[in-house]
């Protein structure tokens, strides 16, 4: 049962070629301890690693395999597309359909530029944000993540209006000092950063549902406020919907929440698995970039054929699934109520968050509504938790600040396993 033997080798010889081994961060396992599984292949809700062990997947690449891994649809759409070269670096029809159904299915989006992944979108959005407003200054939110763009690397001040700091050793001061980050859901402090740089703020952005901060939901009427203060001071807001974009609803998290931003992030889902990102929104800002605009950003394999036919199938499929959405959420809402009732039946008081097929067991008492209260979670008790679900086949985010992703090849009957697992898991711990 359970032999890691391969993955702990090739873990150790990764490490002789690859910082730490692994190509992100978050693969290592640093928080919860043990090495990381080296992956073969997956199919459906199953992933296998080298040593031949099976799980149950809710990692998902992060997002992407919404549908399940080697969805056949998906595959025969790239394999149609690498029979015409791999890439060109000129323009191609199947862009055009691809940036019209991403303008279709979100309709703040009007006019979208095709990027290679998530962090390039919000840099360029971000970076489009400052030249349209003639603004130098981005409100971002503690505990929401954008990508490793520089400007999103910057740890909050003591208070609002004081300025941020670096928080990784490359970024510059001069950099952070253009960053302001606040506390999610709180909007008092937003009002307060804006304030404190009257006719500065280029742009706002926020994950309208946190992800990556494990699941938090926006409270009632935050992203409407946030929206108006947008407004009245003439700021671009942007929603980074790389992670809840075709995840929440066919429009995203603005789909859900009935607010429309001005310019719109994307990531993950958008390629089915090809390295894709995405960033559009009205009309007038976008026209801001180059070749029309004086905004400069650019991409060799943007747009590249293989990428646009795997996204375009995967938007095919999220489209031609009436029930897709609804289907997640029920399985989804399965595990939450499996996983409540084994917390209720051991007496442990931990917290689910969950909107639709992003969920997370917070290690902690209290309700999670911002980075404060997610940081008060027992890390070493959800590292020990993750190992029991893993040895368990259960294939878990490796981290409390991530959500768990699910996918539409979970079945009733695989949530009945999850949930027996997380049971087994809780009690091994406790
Ligand atoms: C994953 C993620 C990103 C970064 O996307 P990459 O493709 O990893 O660069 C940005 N924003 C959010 C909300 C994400 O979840």
């Amino acid at each position: 049962m359970h032999q890691i033997t391969k993955s702990n080798n090739l873990f150790e010889e990764a490490q002789n070629y690859i910082p730490g081994g692994v190509n992100s961060p978050v693969r290592a396992f640093k928080a919860v301890g043990g090495n990381p599984i080296f992956i073969k292949k997956a199919k459906g809700a199953f992933i296998y690693d080298e040593d031949g062990n099976e799980y149950i997947e809710l990692i998902n690449s992060w997002g992407p395999m919404i549908l399940g891994h080697a969805n056949e649809k998906i595959e025969e759409a790239v394999h149609e597309a690498v029979k015409g070269s791999l890439s060109f670096g000129a323009p191609t029809a199947k862009e055009i359909e691809m940036a019209k159904t991403i303008c279709e299915m979100v309709p703040s989006i009007e006019k979208v530029r095709m990027v290679n992944s998530g962090t390039e979108a919000t840099m360029s959005a971000v970076r489009l944000a400052r030249g349209y407003t003639g603004r130098s200054k981005v409100i971002k939110f503690e505990g929401c993540y954008h990508g490793h763009g520089d400007s999103f690397l910057i740890a909050a001040g003591s208070g609002a209006i004081t300025l941020g700091e670096p928080n990784s050793p490359g970024v510059t001061k001069g950099t952070a000092r253009d960053t302001i980050t606040v506390p999610f859901n709180d909007i008092n402090k937003v009002h307060e950063a804006v304030m404190a740089n009257k006719d500065n703020v280029a742009a706002v952005i926020i994950e309208p549902v946190a992800g990556n901060m494990g699941c938090i939901l926006p409270n009632q009427g935050y992203l409407e406020a946030l929206r108006k203060i947008c407004d009245s001071e003439g700021i671009v807001l942007i929603f980074d919907e790389v992670m809840t974009g075709f995840r929440l609803s066919k429009a995203g998290a603005q789909g859900v929440f009935n607010v429309q931003p001005d310019l719109t992030t994307l990531g993950k889902i958008i390629g089915g698995g090809m390295p894709v990102g995405a960033y559009g929104g009205k009309k007038e800002i976008m026209d801001f970039v180059a070749p029309v605009g004086p905004v400069y950003q650019a991409g060799t394999l943007s747009g590249n054929p293989v990428a646009m036919a795997a996204g375009h199938a995967m938007l095919n499929e999220i489209t031609s699934d009436e029930s897709l959405y609804s289907d997640l959420a029920l399985i989804t809402a399965k595990l939450e109520n499996g996983i409540q009732a084994g917390l209720d039946e051991l007496g442990l008081p931990y917290t689910i968050n969950r909107i639709g097929s992003m969920i997370s067991l917070f290690f902690t008492s209290e309700k999670v509504t911002d980075f404060e209260g997610a940081k008060k979670c027992d890390l070493k008790l959800f590292g020990q938790y993750f190992r029991e679900m893993l040895k368990r086949g259960v294939y878990l985010p490796p981290s409390q600040f991530e959500s768990w992703f699910i996918s539409k090849s979970i079945t009733p009957a695989l949530a009945d396993r999850i949930i027996e697992a997380s049971n087994e898991s809780l009690k091994a711990i406790h």
